[in-house]
């Protein structure tokens, strides 16, 4: 318990409410190590968070088989600090980030999972590529040659509303553009699957629009203080 919170009731009241199939992205940013490892005790093992050195200070201080999502955007000279552990790049919004991301995996003889952010919401601040912009990026193929990514779906966060309808349909949006490109450049290949949309506020909704993967943090660890 902490201020109230109790992190692996939380933890245990949403993984009931999750289908089999959708996994859960506990999204710890700004929240103390301590509060992690209560979570890390109840059985989580995906992290998510949004600041490379905060990432880092979390990494070196918890347990090794923590599966560690970048959720935020990630400037191109702060690749190289995450790429020796980092798990999964989930916000890639340019291909100068793919190469990038490429190039320090390569370094490492790792292979670094990606998601394509997609920018559907209608806030103009929310970093992402255009539906038009994402098929232009796998149309010039130069994904293909990047040995060290492994594209693994897309991402996208819906606008910060009330309407659930508006909501809704831009989760639907997303999931129908997963479809278009799945069978366009990934008809055959298996790791191309994860559709990560919903947060505290929507991940129902986002269930219900096929998410795979759900992004929580409030709802988890209570409000961030920053
Ligand atoms: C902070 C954040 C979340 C979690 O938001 P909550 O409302 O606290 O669940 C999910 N996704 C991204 C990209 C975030 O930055």
């Amino acid at each position: 318990m902490n201020n109230g919170v109790d992190i692996a009731e939380n933890l245990k009241t949403i993984k009931d409410t999750l289908p089999d199939g959708v996994r859960l992205v506990a999204v710890s940013k700004y929240h103390p190590i301590e509060e992690l490892q209560t979570a890390y005790d109840a059985g989580q093992r995906i992290f998510g968070e949004s600041h490379e050195q905060e990432l880092a200070k979390k990494q070196v201080a918890l347990p090794k088989d923590i599966e560690w999502h970048f959720i935020g955007h990630l400037q191109t000279n702060k690749v190289k600090y995450i790429a020796p552990y980092i798990h999964s790049i989930d916000a890639v919004d340019t291909l100068k980030l793919l190469r990038e991301i490429n190039k320090h995996a390569a370094k490492h003889n790792r292979i670094i999972n990606v998601l394509l952010e997609l920018h559907i919401a209608e806030e103009t601040t929310k970093y992402g590529f255009s539906l038009g912009d994402c098929r232009a990026l796998l149309d010039t193929g130069e994904w293909r040659e990047m040995k060290n990514i492994r594209i693994c779906g897309l991402m996208m966060m819906a606008s910060n509303v009330d309407d659930e309808q508006q909501i809704r349909r831009e989760f639907n949006t997303a999931a129908d553009f997963f479809d278009e490109i799945k069978e366009k450049y990934f008809a055959d290949n298996d790791a191309f699957r994860e559709r990560s949309w919903g947060m505290s506020d929507d991940y129902r909704i986002a269930i219900q629009c096929r998410s795979t993967m759900v992004r929580i943090g409030t709802s988890i660890f209570g409000e961030r203080e920053y």
